[in-house]
């Protein structure tokens, strides 16, 4: 993986109120429109202030990290976030804050994945992007670059301000586990329907510190392992046998997240409650999440959940599916016992879920 450095020193000749490590990996946020080739291409954020000069305004000292190539957020893989966190945690003790700059498409599992590999994290680590690339008139990437910037800044005035991993967008700042991309015209397009959001932008920014994680005591904790053999298996009505074989049998699965009905309510036919038996007895690990945006898995509810709790499907609460896979791939790769991997898929590791 190759990088490119710059510094920016917005507070110059003064000393900067704080330190920001902006990384950008690409997606819509950099693009530009080239007239040469007619299309739009990424553009070089060493020349940010050009395009957003109110971060002049700032007195900050900004490094941007541009990951090369830049890559559109579909193409994320399991080693990017790998290195994203190494990238992290090797430049986390010289900044205030953190600012990634992403895809939107995968945001919300890029956030999540990182909520996991960064345990007590004391600094706000905030992904931003934008539905209008940078080069173009209307585009959102300004405002939402700059009040990311501005909430990872307030580190440097009040102590461990958002000390997580969040998703700054349109307005709202919100739990990067918690968030989903809901929107892809309007410029409104995360929610975060199980969980209220930690700050909100208007003409001031409002904090909500009730719904802030408390800024954990121990140091930070960076973990290099993801597990990449995970699957989710969506139920819909006339889903068949051979299908739901076909997933629970793929070889190597160790976990699989397994899209319910409702409150994780699934058919009771007795093929297909054979083969998630049979998974479970092979030690495969099924995660129940909720198809619906809001609400939860509540096992035992109704009679179509009250098998698959009794033969051990771990309810996932109110996690998103963007949460929970990549919980999945944490959780696996820490290579735990048996006891101990169904204990942390069912409890809270940060802020993913409410109990
Ligand atoms: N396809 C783009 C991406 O996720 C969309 C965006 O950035 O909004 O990289």
């Amino acid at each position: 993986m190759q990088t490119v450095k710059v510094h920016i020193d917005t507070a110059a000749p003064d000393n900067p109120e704080a330190s920001i490590l902006i990384i950008y990996t690409g997606g819509t946020v950099g693009m530009v429109f080239d007239e040469e080739a007619q299309h739009l291409v990424p553009f070089n954020f060493s020349q940010i202030p050009d395009k957003v000069p109110e971060l002049k305004q700032f007195n900050y000292l900004l490094t941007v990290i541009s990951i090369e190539p830049v890559i559109d957020s579909s193409n994320i893989t399991i080693a990017d976030w790998l290195m994203l966190a190494k990238l992290i945690e090797e430049n986390y003790n010289d900044y205030d804050g953190f600012v990634v700059l992403h895809g939107t498409d995968t945001m919300a599992y890029s956030a999540s994945a990182l909520s996991y590999l960064l345990e007590n994290l004391q600094k706000p680590v905030i992904f931003t992007g934008a539905q209008v690339p940078i080069g173009l008139i209307r585009t959102d990437a300004r405002e939402n670059l700059i009040t990311a910037l501005q909430i990872a800044g307030t580190k440097a005035h009040v102590k461990c301000r958002v000390p997580e991993i969040s998703i700054f967008f349109h307005n709202l700042l919100l739990r990067g586990n918690r968030a989903k991309k809901v929107e892809s015209s309007h410029f409104d397009a995360f929610k975060s329907e199980n969980y209220p959001p930690l700050a909100e932008a208007g003409i001031d920014i409002d904090f909500y510190d009730e719904n802030i994680l408390p800024c954990p005591l121990q140091p930070l904790k960076v973990h290099h392992q993801l597990d990449p053999n995970v699957v989710i298996l969506k139920l819909f009505p006339g889903i068949t046998e051979a299908v739901v074989r076909s997933i629970l049998q793929a070889p190597g699965i160790r976990g699989v997240l397994m899209e319910t009905f409702g409150s994780g309510n699934a058919p009771t036919s007795a093929w297909f409650l054979n083969l998630l038996r049979e998974a479970i007895e092979r030690g495969v690990f099924i995660l129940n999440v909720s198809q619906c945006d809001e609400g939860r898995v509540d096992q035992g509810r109704y009679e179509t959940s009250k098998y698959l709790l009794n033969m051990g499907v771990i309810g996932g609460a109110d996690i998103t599916t963007e949460a929970a896979v990549t919980k999945l791939m944490f959780v696996l790769g820490l290579n735990l016992s048996k006891e101990e991997t169904i204990k942390l898929l069912s409890e809270n590791l940060r802020g993913e879920i409410s109990l």
